[in-house]
């Protein structure tokens, strides 16, 4: 039998979702994991794909992501987990089945005007600082309702939920709180737009079973499955 890391890290990291969600007591198919292959070769991601059978990729830069797609078996979902900037929209409409980080309203409308250009209809999460960090992107928790109405009245977008990046913490254990913030404002926003059950998109290769216990329905784990990034 091969042995391929790649696969042998995907499946500790499939026990380890079954095991958070057994503790939070919720359906492990409720847990979708996207595989963050940014800074990975599109070997790498055919190994990912071939031998662990991953299917969802997240990537970071517009740039990168362009370069490597062609590469990379056909068939696969992209998500854009990065800093998205107005100038790349048209390349992120092409590119990317969903969008993790809206956190504007110029951004909002730009992928939605560039996605109509195309006659593309994407996924979108709302990216919320809920740290309040000036270092994070996001919106801030008072604005978002507002953003989540414009997002639910884009004709080429599809709002699917919020999405979160925790301050670096040592213990993992102590992003529980960002993580239960963004739960609640997604219960508020939820009732303020009309829309039930918005996903939550939380949780990296340090935390995701903090984040899967605190509601996370699209965890965002690289490292544990590709190896440090250098
Ligand atoms: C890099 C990245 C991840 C994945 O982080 P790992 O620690 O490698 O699992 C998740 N989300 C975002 C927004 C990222 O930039």
């Amino acid at each position: 039998m091969m042995s391929s890391e790649i696969a042998d890290n995907a499946e500790r990291i499939r026990q380890r979702i079954r095991q958070a969600c057994e503790r939070a007591k919720r359906s492990p198919d409720d847990v979708n994991w996207i595989a963050v292959s940014k800074t990975r070769p599109p070997e790498h991601i055919r190994e990912a794909v071939v031998d662990a059978g991953l299917t969802v990729f997240g990537e970071s830069r517009v740039q990168e992501a362009a370069q490597k797609i062609e590469h990379c078996p056909t068939g696969l979902g992209w998500h854009f987990i990065g800093h998205l900037q107005r100038n790349k929209a048209r390349l992120a409409a092409a590119l990317f089945d969903c969008v993790h980080s809206i956190d504007s309203l110029p951004i909002l409308q730009a992928l939605d005007a560039a996605a109509g250009q195309q006659g593309r209809f994407l996924d979108v999460f709302l990216q919320v600082n809920v740290s309040g960090e000036a270092s994070k992107f996001g919106v801030a928790p008072a604005e978002l309702n507002g953003l989540a109405m414009a997002a639910a009245g884009c004709r080429n977008l599809n709002l699917c939920g919020l999405m979160t990046i925790p301050p670096a913490v040592r213990n993992p254990p102590d992003a529980r709180p960002f993580f239960r913030q963004l739960f609640d404002l997604s219960q508020s926003c939820s009732e303020a737009v009309g829309i039930s059950n918005l996903g939550l998109s939380m949780g990296m290769s340090h935390d995701f079973e903090i984040a899967i216990e605190e509601g996370a329905t699209w965890i965002r784990v690289g490292s544990a499955l590709f190896g440090r990034r250098t």
